[in-house]
């Protein structure tokens, strides 16, 4: 099936959102020059890159192509030095809590690695959490033997807080959580778990990989110590690329498992000093040009808005959910009382890989989620592998419309 041209009208804001009549989706439209010839619906994978973030990677990269790397970094230093102030005005933070790193799991891992573990150290953590992090914890229970207490879901599918409260032992150091997991359209209330963090003075650690860039993040109404994130997902910035916040007050305590030239001083013959800002977990070596790229991404969705995002985003989706849950035979796995972009299905008689693959042929973009990559989640709610469909901003209700259409005939062949 050869997918027609897809209008990009502000019409179809005004049949999905009614409150958002500011939001210019035909610029957004025309900032992602792909949308002319895919549907992407792999935005929580990797989104596209509107044409700004692009010019601003390759400019950095010519620049380096025509005077040398150390050379354009020195020239283009002011570009480089303002990722910090995106990222603090992105996240309501201060320069010196933020620090580039190279993916969101390697920032998390420089945080949590960094936290002088005891054994007999406790912690708290939800289902959903992401499979890397629940990863590093295992190796973090069989090195340096801390316990993990997986806190049952409510009702509706979010980490139970009074569980969480009443799960709270004398030896519990920290709370993980995912803000938004992978794996379903999931949003983990952050806040409330943040009062409870501070009411009995935890370590909060939250994966807000998915959460940035599609709703608004504020650390200090939130309340967590350690966040970290990616550049390539909802932030639509360039892959290769991530982030970390660290709460000021706890910098101190963190020493990185790595220590370089740029994240520590050499301060005398047998002595060093970490730097004193969340710098100390970065690298020295890093992809100049993804730095600016990621900037230029964060200040792009701040101009578009986060609230307005969140609001079209969430609405587009719940959009989505409805339309495929009037198909037989298809299966909406979504929890939660409020849900974010990320939709994810599964069909009778159809294989997730499968499916995703003949999309893929037809010019959409989903992809899958295994279970073994959302082992603890998708065993306790019975999924067995999803679909997972993740939508943005410039996606339009005739995408969706085309989407569904499409899956219908696949299900029939
Ligand atoms: C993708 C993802 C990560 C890992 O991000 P990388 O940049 O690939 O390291 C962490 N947490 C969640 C919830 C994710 O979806």
């Amino acid at each position: 099936m050869k997918l027609p041209t897809l209008p990009s009208t502000a019409s179809s804001v005004a049949t999905t959102n009614k409150v958002s009549h500011l939001f210019d989706l035909q610029k957004a439209r025309a900032d992602t020059p792909a949308c002319e010839k895919l549907i992407h619906f792999n935005n929580a994978g990797a989104s596209l890159m509107p044409q700004p973030v692009y010019q601003a990677v390759l400019d950095h990269l010519q620049l380096e192509q025509t005077i040398g790397g150390y050379e354009a970094a020195a020239e283009n230093a002011d570009k480089l030095d303002s990722f910090y102030s995106a990222f603090a005005n992105l996240l309501n933070a201060s320069r010196d809590e933020i620090a580039f790193v190279e993916n969101a799991t390697r920032a998390w891992d420089m945080a949590v690695y960094a936290i002088p573990w005891r054994a007999g150290d406790r912690v708290l953590v939800h289902q959903s959490e992401y499979s890397s992090n629940y990863l590093a914890l295992l190796q973090l229970a069989r090195e340096k033997r801390i316990q993990i207490d997986q806190v049952p879901s409510g009702s509706d599918g979010a980490i139970d807080l009074e569980q969480l409260q009443e799960m709270i032992h004398p030896q519990t150091r920290a709370i993980f959580l995912t803000y938004v997991p992978s794996q379903s359209g999931l949003v983990n209330p952050a806040g409330e778990v943040g009062d409870i963090a501070r009411d009995n003075n935890l370590l909060y650690v939250l994966d807000a990989c998915q959460a940035a860039g599609q709703m608004p993040i504020d650390v200090q109404q939130i309340g967590c110590d350690i966040l970290s994130g990616t550049g390539r997902k909802f932030l639509r910035g360039p892959r290769g690329t991530g982030f970390l916040y660290v709460r000021k007050e706890r910098l101190d305590t963190l020493e990185p498992p790595f220590i370089d030239l740029h994240s520590a001083a050499w301060t005398a013959d047998h002595d060093y000093e970490f730097q004193a800002n969340a710098r100390r977990f970065e690298n020295w070596e890093c992809f100049a040009a993804g730095k600016i790229g990621l900037a230029a991404a964060a200040n792009y969705a701040m101009e578009v808005g986060l609230s307005q995002i969140q609001q079209r985003v969430f609405s587009l989706a719940q959009t989505l959910r409805t339309e495929l849950s009037t198909i037989d035979c298809v299966k909406v796995h979504d929890p939660g009382s409020q849900r974010c972009g990320i939709v994810t299905f599964s069909c009778e008689n159809k294989d997730a890989e499968k499916l995703v693959a003949e999309l893929r042929a037809e010019g959409i973009n989903t992809s899958v989620t295994a279970r073994r990559n959302a082992r603890l989640d998708f065993q306790q709610r019975k999924v067995p592998s999803a679909v997972r469909a993740s939508l943005h901003y410039f996606n339009n209700d005739d995408e969706i419309a085309n989407f569904c259409q499409v899956i219908e005939s696949k299900l029939h062949q």
